[in-house]
């Protein structure tokens, strides 16, 4: 029987290759930092990490997770609500919940899993999702596996917004849905006129703070601080696998009784293993580094300025913002990974993106700035993307 499907499935990687979609990895060799080593390169400067705020090998947080280790063991290998929880695990929930400044907080594997549980268990078939046409993967499926009709939004735009509202304003529930930083773009959402058109059409507000939490807002406690909305948004996810250290799980963050009801039905946590351990100690750990003070956050931002202000100089075309992701445009796919490659050839690892990851015809190049970074490797970086930039011709 498999040889026929060998063939097809042969057939389908060959035109994904055709097609120049193919996506190969490179592999790392060292910890994660500003500075790593791949199998074909040595030290390379890292601008394509989501190690925000440098935390991924920080020494504070692997000794935390040693200590876990000992104290808690390696796995728990059950799920919660059978064979019983850690303190730990609740400890992490409550310390997420407070850094939020929500009600209460429940644990996934991941924040796939936490998006993908969401609104199954909250919404049915007389209750509506609206939703910003590009949230992200996991949103989606998780929206597609809840009855509720649904209703898009062009991206970041409130008059959009607001027509959907309208269209959905017969609907039971209405809960309005948006990443809270959007990864391709490096947008923050409006979340105070989200907020505001909320209140209007008496609809619930969640984000998804993935490329948010630790880092946006005054204490880095994410866009609703950032937009001043701390008490105005019902349900945030996010994730501890990117500026919280970026091991791995992921969280909802909501209203108690809406945290309640998916203790007793969101699907992967009931049915998944709890967290580890010794992801859930170095978790803690990273919540209280970033909760005693905002140096890391504050540096990131100075980095930021920085590479936004030296690339803008240089004449690149940069969207504007305030994010660490900072999209360099060069709009050919072509010259995206061109310029990329040879970008890493001179030891500048970043990525080109372009269709189907971005719109046809908005190819970039995507550079995630850390805390981890120095100004002497973002002046490398600069000078390397003008020296590329140059002899392709794009400045
Ligand atoms: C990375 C990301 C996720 C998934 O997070 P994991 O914890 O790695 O599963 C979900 N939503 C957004 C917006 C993300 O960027």
């Amino acid at each position: 029987m498999y040889k026929s499907i060998k063939d097809e499935l042969q057939k389908d990687l060959e035109s994904i290759k055709l097609n120049g979609l193919f996506k190969k990895e490179r592999v790392i060799t060292s910890k994660q930092g500003s500075q790593i080593s791949t199998a074909s390169n040595h030290n390379v400067l890292n601008f394509c990490a989501n190690n925000y705020l440098g935390l991924s090998s920080n020494e504070e947080i692997i000794n935390a997770g040693i200590e876990t280790l000992k104290v808690y063991g390696y796995g728990l290998s059950s799920v919660r609500f059978i064979c019983g929880t850690q303190d730990i695990h609740k400890r992490l929930e409550e310390k997420t919940a407070q850094f939020l400044g929500m009600e209460d907080c429940i644990l996934y594997a991941a924040a796939f899993d936490a998006n993908g549980g969401l609104f199954e268990p909250l919404l049915s078939k007389e209750d509506a999702v609206i939703s910003d046409e590009l949230n992200h993967a996991s949103i989606i499926d998780g929206v597609r596996l809840c009855k509720a009709k649904r209703f898009r939004y062009s991206h970041n735009d409130m008059t959009s917004l607001e027509e959907q509202l309208k269209l959905a304003s017969s609907q039971r529930r209405k809960l309005i849905v948006t990443d809270g930083s959007f990864s391709m773009d490096g947008t923050v959402a409006q979340l105070d006129k989200i907020c505001d058109l909320a209140d209007k059409y008496e609809a619930l507000v969640m984000i998804d703070e993935c490329h948010s939490t630790g880092f946006i807002g005054k204490r880095g406690r994410g866009v609703h601080e950032y937009h001043n909305v701390m008490d105005r948004v019902d349900i945030i996810t996010g994730t501890y696998g990117k500026a919280l250290g970026g091991a791995s799980g992921g969280f909802t963050a909501a209203r108690k009784e809406i945290v309640d009801i998916l203790r007793q039905h969101s699907r992967p946590y009931l049915f998944s293993n709890s967290v580890a351990p010794v992801v859930v100690g170095a978790s803690l750990k990273a919540l209280e580094i970033i909760s005693e003070s905002t140096y890391l956050k504050n540096k990131l931002e100075k980095n930021t300025a920085y590479f936004r202000s030296e690339m803008t100089a240089a004449g690149f075309d940069v969207l504007p913002g305030i994010h660490p992701i900072v999209a360099i445009m060069l709009y050919d796919a072509k010259l995206a990974q061109k310029f990329s490659e040879k970008l890493l050839e001179e030891g500048v690892y970043v990525v080109g993106f372009f269709y189907p990851v971005v719109p046809r015809g908005k190819a970039r190049i995507r550079v995630q700035l850390s805390a981890a970074h120095e100004i002497k490797q973002i002046e490398k970086a600069v000078k390397c993307f003008v020296k590329i930039g140059k002899k392709l011709k794009v400045v």
